[in-house]
């Protein structure tokens, strides 16, 4: 990261300094209020072995236990019925020991994530996927907001972006990045366009925006025909090539002598999605337990 910073000075989002600063100032805060009795609890359902989520899940974990919260794990084959995961979720919602549940995506397909969705409790929904969730949030009511999207706003915010009026464009629309991502991005005033796998003409819209947010999860798919001249340019994918490397859904060497800001993969918003999920759980636990 130094070396970027170095190398393109004033045009990198450094999410992996400000989420360590973040983190840092969590633990102090958590062992302050582990002294008064509360220490979060989360839980994690991860259904089959995908190999991306075991990797995530077990640098979380690592995370989690350097705060000091408590956490349990509960694995379900990949083979698993709906109904099963549905038990197990019921299971946690009813669990008064924990304050969050993370479900691990993706599901095997077999699993009908919409019934997982809903069968999660509301109040423990840490990335704010129960239909409850989402349309509070679209509304603009107190709500879990997906954390990606939080935690992209918190490092446009360090870097002192005025979102109110800006030209924005997302591409993706999933209910964990793309929507929520249009939505924040919308409750700050910015104009929001969102693009997918459908839009005709994704370099004619992608070159008006100020602002480009990208998940898509595909290596590269915006090089320097997608971005305006001046844009800020955040990366959101987090993709692997065949030698098991990390790369965004940006093509950063074609597009930064063009951008004004850019966040790298990795060390852009990754870890500031891990930061914000540890907050978030911090201050669910904090919610529920002061009733
Ligand atoms: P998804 O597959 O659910 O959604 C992808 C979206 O991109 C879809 O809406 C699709 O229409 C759109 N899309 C796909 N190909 C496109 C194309 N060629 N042109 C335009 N739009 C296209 O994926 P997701 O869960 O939203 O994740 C997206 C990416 O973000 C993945 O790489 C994922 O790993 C990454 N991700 C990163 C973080 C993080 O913390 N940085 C967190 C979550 C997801």
């Amino acid at each position: 990261m130094q070396e970027l910073i170095e190398k393109y000075p004033g045009k990198i989002l450094d999410g992996k300094t400000l989420a360590k600063r973040l983190i840092d100032e969590l633990i102090t805060e958590a062992a302050e209020s582990a002294k008064k009795g509360l220490v979060p609890k989360v839980a994690t359902l991860m259904v089959g072995d995908d190999p991306g989520s075991a990797a995530y899940l077990k640098a979380r974990e690592k995370n989690i236990k350097k705060i000091g919260f408590e956490s349990i794990v509960t694995k379900l084959g990949a083979d698993v019925s709906t109904d099963v995961c549905l038990k197990a979720l019921d299971a946690l919602n009813g669990d008064k020991t924990i304050d969050a549940i993370m479900l691990q995506l993706p599901l095997p397909p077999q699993v009908d994530e919409e019934a997982v969705a809903e069968t999660l409790d509301p109040e423990k929904d840490i990335d704010g996927i129960h239909p409850m969730n989402i349309g509070r949030f679209h509304k603009g009511l107190s709500c879990h907001v997906p954390n990606t999207p939080l935690g992209i706003i918190r490092l446009l915010d360090e870097y002192s972006i005025e979102l109110k009026g800006m030209e924005a464009v997302v591409i993706g629309r999933s209910n964990i990045v793309g929507r929520p991502m249009a939505g924040l991005l919308l409750r700050y005033h910015a104009t929001v366009t969102i693009c997918h796998s459908r839009t005709k003409d994704l370099a004619g819209v992608c070159r008006r925006a100020e602002l480009l947010a990208v998940g898509a999860g595909h290596i590269g798919l915006v090089g320097a025909e997608l971005v305006r001249d001046g844009a800020i340019v955040v990366d959101i994918g987090i993709n692997y090539d065949a030698d098991g490397n990390m790369r965004g859904d940006v093509d950063f060497p074609a597009v930064i002598d063009k951008v004004r800001l850019i966040s790298p993969v990795p060390g852009g918003i990754g870890p500031m999605t891990n930061a914000t999920i540890l907050r978030n759980i911090f201050e669910l636990a904090k919610r529920r337990r002061s009733g």
